[in-house]
């Protein structure tokens, strides 16, 4: 027996021609709807807190009108979350209270999904087409090139790729690696003479998820060694999907061809969230570890925290640790308190202000403290930006060496110097302290 068509179907209908069958399936197979419950409101009833919120703020309006088309101009919307709460936290119940992350035999991590991750504007587009390659790898963006600053979410989405295909098919061969991996692997095999035996294994696999492709430079061989792989799953259709701190064309010392390559398919980048989407990414976070915490608190970290959801994050784990010792009420001037030192450290610019407030400082131009002459005061101040970036920035030595286009061991020598004088001399420490002041001043 046929079933009678609801406004819902009806809808849905007009969905599945307006929207592409990635889209749709994304995201409206995840809600519920029925017939008008009075004359003007429909209530449609979504998984869970942010597949609501993304529906409304990205399909809203293409909902009502919709609803004119088909002759309902007067109807309202009303989005729901499941009342049960939602698969949303079955998941995390189960996963993150069971089993610590474990990384399997191809490097995936099952912590980090898609249903833990939050998307925003400022990560929409990279969330859908990491969704899209997921769900049918190799087919439409190969490869995908995602790319974004620190700590926004590239390796979460690089992982939740892998989770998600071998969840949909069982037998899928998915290896998840960083670039640094990489490279010592395929140094390793060729010291040991296995250079045929690395790359069966690794074209063995059917999609390679390669992290923090911009350490990648110079090393000609490996690069050589990564263009045939990479050439090889692309003629096999099989997928390819690389992260890195900037586009393609940015790199810096890859090879020209290689960096054509990874601009075949699909580019996309990850921005720092708005207000809004910072505000939801807290309120999973606590929620995955079973925090309440008044909104005052959520929105006092989310004002304060701008440009990095790692370090949203390490509020909410700072103040789960103060919870769980004290078990005292989280206010909002606790938490301030608690929380100043990441407040600080996060509201810090680029490595840029850093050189830049270092040339006031020190009234010595940019381009000198960049440069490579060794005069005393230039060697200096260089030295002294390159420990704040380590030290303030938590910049990796690897990613300082390549802002001023130095090698590793020599900014590690530069880093070291400054940290074996600063116990010894007063004044240098002031210097330092001063400097560090004014970056928080920024
Ligand atoms: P990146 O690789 O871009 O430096 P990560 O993927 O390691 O950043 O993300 C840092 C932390 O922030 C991880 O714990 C990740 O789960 C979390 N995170 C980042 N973006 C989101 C998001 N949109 N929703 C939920 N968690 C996020
Ligand atoms: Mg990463």
């Amino acid at each position: 027996m046929k079933r009678r068509k609801t406004l819902w179907d009806e809808i849905n209908e007009k969905l599945k021609e307006e929207l592409s069958e990635r889209q749709y399936g994304l995201w409206f197979k995840r809600v519920k709807g029925g017939d008008l419950e009075t004359d003007h409101i429909l209530r449609l009833e979504c998984d869970n807190e942010y597949v609501k919120s993304f529906i409304e703020r990205t399909y809203g309006a293409l909902l009502k009108r919709i609803l004119t088309d088909i002759g309902y101009p007067m109807v309202q919307i009303k989005f729901e979350v499941k009342k049960d709460g939602g698969p949303k936290e079955e998941i995390f119940t189960k996963k993150e209270n069971k089993i610590k992350p474990k990384v399997s035999a191809t490097g995936l991590q099952e912590r980090y999904t898609f249903e833990n991750f939050v998307p925003g504007k400022n990560s929409e587009m990279a969330f859908s087409a990491a969704r899209a390659v997921a769900y049918a790898p190799g087919e439409e963006y190969n490869p995908l090139f995602i790319y974004g600053g620190v700590g926004l979410g590239k390796t979460h989405l690089l992982h939740a790729i892998g989770n998600d295909t071998i969840k949909r098919k069982k037998n899928i061969k998915v290896l998840l690696i960083t670039t640094e991996e990489l490279i010592s692997k395929i140094v390793d095999a060729i010291q040991k003479r296995k250079l045929n035996e690395f790359r069966n294994k690794i074209r063995s696999f059917d999609i390679l998820l390669i992290d923090d492709i911009h350490f990648l430079s110079g090393t000609q061989f490996i690069q050589e060694e990564l263009f045939h792989t990479f050439n090889s799953f692309y003629n096999e259709k099989k997928q390819v999907v690389f992260t890195a701190d900037r586009p393609p064309w940015d790199l810096e010392n890859i090879a020209e061809r290689l960096v054509d390559r990874f601009s075949w398919g699909l580019v996309t980048d990850i921005k720092p969230p708005e207000y809004e989407t910072r505000l939801a990414i807290l309120k999973l976070k606590a929620q995955e570890r079973g925090l309440e915490l008044p909104d005052e608190v959520f929105g006092l970290i989310a004002r304060n925290v701008k440009k990095n959801v790692r370090s949203l994050e390490s509020c909410i784990v700072r103040l789960h640790a103060i919870y769980s010792l004290k078990r005292i009420p989280i206010t909002e001037e606790l938490a301030k308190k608690e929380l100043a030192d990441i407040f600080s450290s996060a509201s810090l610019k680029e490595p840029e202000d850093v050189i830049q407030l270092i040339s006031e400082f020190y009234n010595i131009p940019k381009t000198e403290i960049m440069g490579k002459k060794q005069k005393k005061e230039l060697t200096h101040a260089r030295h002294v930006a390159m420990y704040i970036m380590k030290n303030i920035y938590a910049m990796k030595v690897t990613e300082i060496a390549k802002f001023f286009g130095r090698d590793h061991t020599t900014v590690l020598n530069a880093i070291q110097k400054i940290e074996k004088r600063l116990p010894q001399d007063e004044n240098f420490k002031e210097e330092i302290r001063e400097i560090e002041k004014l970056l928080k001043s920024l």
